[in-house]
């Protein structure tokens, strides 16, 4: 089994709908290990749009990390996630983060995110969640001084049902 960081955000359309399908989705490929709340952030660069939510999701998974980017692009389709503008308003994106130690240097997969310790609204969520979460390269997250605004507010994640780990019967609060 391999352990994997998602980080999960949406600015359009039912946001918090958006950020359960994904728990769901993820939770149908591999076992929810961990659930961060949800943040509102204001949004980094790209044109003038609405505030995100942003979360992230753990999850301890057998699928190799390809057939993984390829579900979450399946999950984001689902939710309606049309690419017109880089950077642009989304009804769901979903990143992988990091995926065990692996660093992967493919066309259309990088891991660890190149962008993760960038933004605030992706290392605060995962350390919640994965406060000893390091990178290939040896680096403590938690060890790097991330610059962002604060966020806008700070919320429960909606309760997902799913198959977890230890035979809970759901995860957020
Ligand atoms: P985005 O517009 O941010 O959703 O970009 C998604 C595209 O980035 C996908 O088509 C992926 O092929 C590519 N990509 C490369 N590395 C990653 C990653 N670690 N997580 C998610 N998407 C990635």
């Amino acid at each position: 089994m391999s352990v994997a960081a998602v980080g999960i955000g949406s600015n359009l359309g039912d946001r918090f709908a958006n950020l359960v399908a994904a728990a769901v989705g993820l939770g149908a490929e591999s076992l929810l290990a961990g659930v961060s709340s949800v943040y509102e952030t204001a949004p980094v660069g790209g044109p003038e749009q609405g505030p995100f939510l942003n979360a992230v999701v753990i999850i301890e998974t057998a699928t190799p990390a390809r057939a993984l980017l390829h579900a979450m692009l399946n999950i984001e389709r689902a939710r309606d996630r049309k690419r017109l503008v880089r950077w642009g308003p989304r009804s769901l994106d979903l990143d992988l983060l990091i995926f065990d130690a692996a660093t992967i240097d493919l066309p259309g997969l990088t891991v660890p995110h190149p962008r993760l310790l960038e933004r605030r609204f992706v290392v605060e969520p995962l350390l919640e969640v994965w406060p000893d979460a390091v990178l290939p390269d040896g680096t403590l997250v938690a060890g790097v001084g991330v610059e962002g605004d604060e966020p806008l507010g700070v919320y429960p994640f909606p309760s997902v049902s799913s198959p977890l780990r230890g035979g809970g019967s759901a995860v957020g609060r």
